[in-house]
């Protein structure tokens, strides 16, 4: 990674130099402990990621929301003429609903589609579109759904 002015070292995620004194973030691993009352690092794993503060707390509210967002699997229908053919996308969301936006949106990337009830139809109505599924998986039941 760049060192400019001799970094003690670099944030893992920006890339920006950190030097003695500087506030940082880390992730490691260790025990909780009854003397120190609580966690306690390791003294021989090493870090898994060292961040500038900034980065640190980015990634402490990722950590934080990890179990509110849900995968999604969405299927979608495409026409074209006689031609039908089903294809999927994966979208994060913390609800049904915001999948289903999520799945909405992408149908209508650049505003160049036009909408006819739950049907998006694009080049001048040559080709369609329709969201046929939405529905929350597990990483074993999106596997499977894809294999399948
Ligand atoms: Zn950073």
């Amino acid at each position: 990674m760049g060192k400019k002015r001799d970094g003690v070292t670099t944030c893992g995620i920006c890339g920006k130099s950190l030097y003695h004194g500087d506030a940082a973030y880390a992730t490691t691993t260790g025990v909780i402990e009854e003397s120190v009352g609580g966690f306690s690092a390791s003294d021989t794993d090493p870090w898994l990621t060292v961040a500038c503060k900034k980065c640190g707390l980015k990634i402490s509210d990722l950590i934080c929301g990890i179990d509110e967002w849900k995968t999604f699997l969405v299927t979608f229908e495409f026409r074209s003429g006689e031609h039908c053919q089903h294809f999927h996308h994966i979208f994060k969301a913390k609800t049904l609903s915001g999948a289903e936006r999520q799945a909405k949106a992408y149908l209508n990337q650049g505003g160049n589609s036009e909408k006819d009830g739950d049907i998006y139809y694009y080049f001048g109505g040559e080709t369609a579109c329709t969201i046929e599924d939405v529905r929350e998986v597990t990483s074993s039941e999106l596997i499977e759904a894809l294999l399948a």
